[in-house]
């Protein structure tokens, strides 16, 4: 039984940077599944969006969002990002993150759909571990900080209401129970639900499952960015992203003729929001009867590539392709989690006591669409409100439940001591190639209700396989199946295509849908809410 002023959970950019906020104002510990350097934070390539100078400013970076968010951004929330973003990036730097800069001047660059240069990158191409690696020094010396790495976080512990803690597997797989006056969940998305994602194994949705079971309304459920470009053939169950910034420095995309198609499916042709090149590479794909398209970057010259992109250039060459002469394999995989844990401007959610920030929180910033490089910068501005509301929590609610009751609780727990990993691993690869195939890119009613069905039947299966199992594995499998059933389930309420969700048998937005959609346990039917 530990106690504490504030439990965080994730060590990603969202979690790190809160942790550091609440460790001035008390004892913080922070419950991380894997080891402090593991998280899509660490992954993040192209960099982090901030209206930095002129002729920048926060209305134009406003303005894109709004845009890419295809009417479903919540404005108060966007205002939030772009107003307060070049503040948080400068404390960032304050605390020693080293942006890349040329002749002294921080260096910004373009990605698709921004109006601007406004896209602060660092190590060239490994922007995300240049913030983590520093985030987390900062947190192992701070001591206020107590950091648990590769301790799972099973449940929420709610008591009237609030909540009061978790629940915890530790390596030992023991249980265990936390205690605190707040809690701040940011343990990132849910990109392993799908066969095919940018997102490393620990993308799994937890956060989202842990809140949803806690009873917390999630929001935006639907909406799952896919990346346009990973490269084909990298192996593992983490495809290895080609970042959309090669595209904005002039690469462009053909087809497996060698022939530029986005000249013909949007204005800003290569740079046109994500979920339109991804989409027209599906189409391509199609067309051409081809598992991929090609990504052409020779003419930025080999000195550039590797320079500028150092991870990307070395990880083709592990390939045998070379990035100045060689075409890339490219094609579409889940990479962003737009929707999540319905949050207010501060970070709350829907239970007392349990703050969100980071890819788990549905702020409204993003709307139907994610604007590139937008979320790392939500991970710090979000980060500090989330942190801010849990200390003012804290102070107003300062007393903790008794332990007793949850002794009890766990102690009356079901345990198997032995269960099929096998079986186990079997069953989320499966779970993953129904959503990939039935809930992905491209979506209908048909596709939907058949995913919907088979996913049910997989939930019965998996019930009785972990019943009682408090593994890792069985534990994340539970949470993609719960996210994957959440997903289908507002992918087939909302009967238009919008954004990052795309019906054929509804292929046009349609004003009537131009709201929010909740979902919450114990509630039959989805919940309805206007855009701000
Ligand atoms: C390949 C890649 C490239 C990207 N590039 C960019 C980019 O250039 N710009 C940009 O803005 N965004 C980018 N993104 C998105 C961005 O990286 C993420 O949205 C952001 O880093 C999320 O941060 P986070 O702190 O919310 O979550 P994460 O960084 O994912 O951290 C989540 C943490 O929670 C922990 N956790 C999860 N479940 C549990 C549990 N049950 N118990 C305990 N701990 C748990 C995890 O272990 C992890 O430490 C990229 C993402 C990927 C995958």
């Amino acid at each position: 039984m530990y106690q504490t002023d504030f439990l965080v959970i994730g060590s990603g950019i969202a979690g790190l940077f809160s942790a550091l906020r609440l460790a001035a104002h008390g004892d913080v510990i922070l419950v991380t599944k894997s080891d402090l350097e593991d998280s899509n934070s660490y992954f993040a390539q192209g960099g982090m969006a901030a209206a930095l100078k002129e002729p920048d400013t926060p209305e134009l970076h406003e303005e894109d969002t709004l845009r890419a968010g295809a009417g479903l951004c919540d404005r108060s929330a966007v205002k939030v990002l772009v107003e307060e973003g070049p503040q948080r990036v400068m404390e960032l730097i304050g605390l020693g993150v080293e942006f890349d800069r040329v002749d002294g001047h921080i260096a910004l660059t373009r990605e698709g759909a921004h109006s601007q240069g406004r896209i602060l990158h660092a190590l060239g191409d490994s922007t995300g571990k240049a913030i983590s690696d520093r985030l987390a020094q900062l947190t192992r010396e701070h001591s206020n900080i107590h950091i648990k790495e590769d301790h799972f976080v099973a449940e929420l512990l709610v008591q009237e209401g609030r909540c009061v803690g978790v629940l915890v597997v530790n390596p030992q797989q023991e249980l265990e129970i936390y205690l605190a006056r707040a809690v701040v969940l940011s343990s990132g998305g849910a990109g392993q639900v799908y066969a095919e994602t940018s997102n490393p194994e620990a993308a799994t949705g937890d956060g989202m499952a842990l809140a949803y079971r806690a009873g917390a309304k999630l929001k935006d459920m639907e909406f799952i960015q896919f990346h346009p470009t990973v490269l084909v053939g990298s192996g593992t169950s983490q495809r290895f992203l080609i970042s959309e910034a090669v595209r904005g420095e002039g690469a462009i995309l053909r087809n497996v003729h060698g022939e530029p198609f986005m000249q013909k499916r949007h204005p800003l042709k290569d740079l046109a929001p994500r979920d339109v090149v991804a989409r027209a590479i599906w189409r391509e794909m199609e067309e051409t009867k081809t598992p991929f398209v090609y990504l052409d970057a020779t003419s930025l010259g080999s000195e550039h590539l590797k320079n500028r992109f150092p991870t990307i250039w070395a990880r083709c060459q592990e390939q045998g392709l070379s990035m100045d002469r060689d075409y890339i394999p490219v094609a579409p995989a889940a990479h962003y989690f737009m929707g999540g844990v319905q949050t207010d401007l501060e970070g709350a959610t829907s239970i007392p006591g349990l703050f969100a920030c980071g890819e788990v929180a549905c702020t409204g910033v993003h709307g139907a669409n994610r604007l590139a490089s937008n979320s790392l910068l939500e991970t710090v501005v979000f980060g500090q409100r989330a942190a801010l509301a849990a200390v003012e929590f804290a102070r107003r609610h300062p007393i903790l439940p008794d332990p007793s009751r949850f002794r009890d609780y766990v102690s009356a727990l079901p345990r198997k001591d032995t269960w099929d990993n096998q079986e186990i691993h079997r069953l989320r690869g499966q779970t993953q190639k129904v959503m990939w195939d039935l809930v992905g890119l491209v979506r209908c009613n048909d596709s939907l209700t058949r995913a919907q069905r088979v996913l049910e039947e997989l939930t019965l299966e998996v019930e009785e396989l972990t019943a009682g199992v408090w593994s890792k594995e069985a534990l994340e499998l539970k949470n993609i199946l719960l996210i994957g059933r959440l997903i289908t389930k507002a992918a087939l309420t909302r009967q238009e295509s919008r954004g990052a969700h795309f019906r054929t048998d509804v292929p046009e937005p349609n004003e009537a849908w131009r709201k929010h959609i909740i979902l919450q346990r114990d509630q039959l039917e989805p919940e309805f809410s206007a855009v701000d």
